[in-house]
């Protein structure tokens, strides 16, 4: 097989479908020099990509462009390109059917690649007499815009075809990343918890959509929040990715759907598409309060010693608290003491000594990542003036989860209300739940990258680059994972497959491993 990719000029790009992102594929060509045959069995979306076509390339002053793109309803006019990308919608026959016609159509020397998001190519490339030229290109949407394209070799896959495709996604000025094919690739998998959590947070009624995105904006530094990235990929496309993963792993738990997002279909709402999803379209969507100024607090915090010590410190203290980690025997007037152990008996014995040694009204706040607030309630007596917190996000985000009680007098929650604002954080008040909000999410990412890298999906570094390219993550969830430190991660997970039995939440052996050495080498 010789393939005819020479320069970027010489690039004859077929495009089958015309939608979402056969036509983002189509500008991305045009832009970067190619001529584009685009075909659809729909002249309705000819048509409107051809006016999506017009309009960007004017707006980007490259009208002249539009002349090396042939719009056809006839398949075989992609006979004399040397590349094929399909993207057609996500349905494996559909796609099969037509790797077999391009088969016939083609001659050996075209590349084949299909966009799929989830399906196996190597089930797709086995449609074709010459499964050797079939591949995945996978592109991110906006297709234009993403700098991401995912190649997946199918297992039939010749070594000349990647190496083609890897050198046609650089003369579009994409990054590519090779990865196995497995059930959604590298991002498609990696954040599927991203969204399975946040509804499963939604369900349980930890949080309102609104509070859960905001808190992944606001809190963990995310362009998007999970709601906010299913109403602009579509419900009906991000339930179908998570229902081929589920059907393909043979019902994996992590991949499990859910139930709201069913029930959205049913009604028609399928985010910005439909004008309602999650959200609605035709109300003024409100924007985000910025941090509260740090106020200069007055007072003393009690910390105890512990990892975080030296970041809380620091934040208390920019505030203008002065900050104590021991308590003398005739104590200074402490304004609110903040509990965080490593270990479970550690917090315990931490909130035993503090419930003796300080006045009653003194509030104490419980770190509840890894141990739910109930659980340390029955380990204190004056439960009236204990509350939990979210230690993991606490130091670095601009909104902090602090979890009340039934307990919880008002007073007391009025007065952490005001100590976390006068520290320049907006309080997000939630009942106890499992690892509450951020560190579900985030652990459950982490664990799912490690999977991934454990079946060689892909390597840490390309695993954590495409989430970055792909999903606009902030950062890779592995190297997240290492700076958080893998035992605490694993912590987490634990605790939330203990409180909640269910096997979605079981570590990745690797990320174990990882948590042992760590601890081992310390
Ligand atoms: P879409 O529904 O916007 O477009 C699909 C197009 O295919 C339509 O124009 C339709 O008329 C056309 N079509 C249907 N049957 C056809 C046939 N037999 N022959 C030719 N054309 C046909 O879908 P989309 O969002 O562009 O998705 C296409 C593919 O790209 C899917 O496999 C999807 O999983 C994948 N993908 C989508 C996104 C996304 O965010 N939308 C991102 C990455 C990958």
């Amino acid at each position: 097989m010789t393939l005819q990719i020479i320069t970027p000029y010489s690039v004859q790009l077929g495009v089958v479908g015309a939608g979402t992102m056969g036509r983002g594929i189509a500008l991305s060509a045009l832009l970067n020099a190619m001529t584009v045959i685009l075909y659809d069995i729909s002249p309705a979306m000819l048509q409107s990509a051809h006016e999506y076509l017009r309009a960007h390339l004017e707006r980007k002053g490259r009208l002249h462009t539009l002349a090396n793109l042939t719009l056809t309803a006839q398949l075989e006019h992609l006979h004399g390109a040397n590349v094929v990308i399909e993207a057609v919608p996500e349905d494996l026959e559909l796609k099969q059917n037509l790797f077999a016609r391009l088969d016939q159509i083609c001659p050996p020397s075209t590349i084949l690649a299909t966009n799929t998001s989830t399906l196996s190519v190597t089930a797709i490339a086995a449609a074709a007499q010459t499964p050797q030229r079939v591949i995945g290109m996978h592109f991110f949407n906006p297709a234009p815009v993403m700098p991401l394209v995912e190649v997946i070799p199918a297992a039939q896959t010749a070594d000349e075809t990647v190496q083609a495709v890897l050198a046609l996604a650089e003369r579009l000025g994409k990054t590519p990343i090779v990865a196995r094919d497995t059930p959604g690739f590298i991002v498609n998998r990696v954040a599927r918890p991203f969204y399975g959590e946040a509804l499963r947070l939604l369900g349980e009624g930890v949080a309102s959509v609104e509070e859960i995105d905001r808190l992944v904006r606001l809190g963990a530094g995310f362009r998007m929040g999970p709601f906010q990235l299913m109403d602009l990929i579509g419900i009906d496309v991000n339930f179908s990715a998570t229902q081929s993963m589920y059907e393909q792993t043979f019902g994996e738990p992590r991949y499990r759907p859910h139930p709201i997002q069913t029930r959205l279909i049913q009604q028609g709402h399928l985010g910005q598409k439909t004008g309602q999803g999650f959200y609605r379209y035709d109300l003024p969507t409100p924007a985000d309060p910025p941090p509260p100024p740090i106020l200069g607090g007055k007072g003393t915090i009690y910390l105890t010693p512990g990892s975080w010590a030296p970041s809380l410190a620091t934040l208390c203290q920019k505030a203008g608290y002065q900050v104590v980690h021991h308590l003398p025997p005739d104590a200074v007037e402490i304004s609110v003491a903040i509990a965080q152990a490593g270990t479970q008996e550690g917090l315990r014995q931490q909130l035993r000594e503090m419930e003796h040694l300080l006045p009653t009204h003194i509030p104490i706040m419980c770190p509840c990542a890894e141990v739910t607030l109930a659980e340390a309630l029955t380990w204190v007596s004056h439960k009236e003036r204990l509350a939990g917190y979210d230690g993991l996000f606490f130091a670095t985000g601009q909104m902090v989860t602090l979890v009340a009680s039934s307990f919880l007098t008002p007073r007391t929650q009025e007065i952490l209300g005001k100590f976390v604002r006068s520290l320049g954080r907006l309080p997000l008040w939630i009942e106890d739940s499992p690892a509450l909000i951020l560190p579900r999410l985030m652990c459950a990412l982490a664990n799912e990258a490690v999977f991934a890298l454990q079946e060689r999906v892909a390597t840490a570094d390309q695993i954590d680059l495409a989430m970055q390219l792909g999903a606009n993550y902030p950062h890779g969830p592995l190297t997240w994972a290492k700076s958080l430190g893998y035992e605490k991660v694993v912590r987490v997970l634990d605790h939330l497959h203990a409180e909640l039995g269910e096997e979605r939440y079981r570590v990745a052996p690797l990320l174990r491993r990882w948590a042992r050495l760590e601890q081992a080498n310390l």
